[in-house]
């Protein structure tokens, strides 16, 4: 069992992050911000999904113009994604934003890093301090010669630091590099020396399965530190993909338990039936039931009741039929056509 890392909490509207919070889950929308309809949209379906923070990017005028429809709209607390301009993080929260994410390294002098902090203190609002390989301080590049995870953690000390002095407590810190043994370390050597809450998440991961590995990877190795507070899985995906995987990685690191969790046998040569159809039909029927059951779906009757001992409910099928069995105990016979409305049957009737 993971222990997680104890820290402060911090809040983006009415959402803690840190202290006895869950690791809270966090996606950006793909839309044009400004194109207001459309992104409010995506906060929807990423609400269904389970995001609990949505953060939207504000690289023009139009968009930070939208802001002001989309905070009052949007079911989720919203932070604007800020970059190089310090003009859009004072208009962002001047348009009511729980939070903004700001790297202070590319907004460049920090009298003007500090104006915005007092503003966000005035409004109440959230400051995510992002320090990645693209936004680091020119002197600390020259020091040690490339992004390493040494120079990003000193450039997040610092402003760490920088925020501390000022007085202002109601941040977190990413720290990202693409590289997952530095990114790994940098945030690892931060964790220790900070009781700051950490968003993480692996910069730049990519697409399809190869993107997902890297971000499960990269966020599992610190999630099982105990470090984290809040995560993003950053895909060149669709974000409702993120908000699933960032789920299914909480999940199998028993960190959070949302909704069913389907776990199948890997099926061998005993296999009697098509798995992939009984999984899909399964996974179909049970859409939208929130019950935190742990629900096996195993190729055959030989060996599925001893393999599927740990989860709560599940099917071990044969050919045209299937057991339903609790804890690991066979309780009845279904045919392959009732099995789905059978198992949803006993999950409704589920009593931990
Ligand atoms: S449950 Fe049956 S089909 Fe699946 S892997 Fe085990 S023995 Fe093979």
């Amino acid at each position: 069992m993971v222990k997680r890392r104890k820290t402060r909490e911090v809040k983006v509207g009415n959402v803690g992050i840190g202290g006895d919070n869950p690791i809270r889950v966090q996606s950006m929308t793909s839309t044009k911000t400004r194109e207001v309809e459309n992104t409010l949209k995506q906060i929807e379906e990423l609400k269904k999904e389970g995001c609990e923070i949505v953060r939207v990017a504000v690289p023009h005028r139009e968009d930070l113009e939208a802001l002001e429809e989309i905070v009052k709209r949007s079911p989720l607390p919203v932070i604007a994604d800020i970059h190089f301009a310090p003009s859009y993080a004072i208009g962002s929260i001047e348009r009511g934003v729980a939070g903004i994410r700001i790297n202070p390294g590319n907004i460049g002098k920090v009298e003007v890093v500090r104006e915005i902090v007092e503003f966000a203190r005035e409004r109440g609002v959230c400051i995510r301090i992002g320090v990645n390989s693209g936004s680091l301080e020119k002197d600390l590049l020259e020091k040690y010669g490339y992004p390493s995870h040494q120079a990003l953690l000193e450039s997040a000390l610092r402003w760490c630091e920088r925020f501390e002095a000022w007085g202002f407590k109601n941040y977190k810190v990413s720290i990202k590099s693409s590289d997952l043994w530095e990114n790994y370390r940098a945030n690892l050597e931060f964790a220790r020396r900070t009781d700051i809450p950490l968003h993480v998440g692996i910069t730049e991961a990519g697409f399809g399965v190869g993107g997902i590995v890297k971000s499960a990877v990269g966020i599992a190795l610190l999630l099982s530190e105990g470090i984290g507070e809040t995560i993003r899985v950053s895909l060149t995906e669709e974000p409702t993909l993120e908000v699933r995987v960032a789920y299914e990685i909480l999940k199998a690191l028993g960190l959070r338990r949302k909704g069913l969790e389907i776990v199948s046998c890997p099926t061998c040569g005993r296999l009697e039936v098509d798995m992939e159809k009984v999984i899909r039909e399964v996974e179909e029927k049970l859409k939208g039931v929130e019950k935190p059951l742990k629900v096996a779906i195993m190729g055959c009757v030989v060996n599925a009741f001893g393999e599927a001992r740990e989860a709560d409910l599940g099917l071990a099928c044969g050919k045209g039929f299937a057991w339903l069995f609790k804890r690991g105990k066979p309780i009845k016979r279904v045919s392959e056509e009732e099995m789905a409305k059978e198992l949803l049957k006993e999950i409704d009737a589920f009593e931990g």
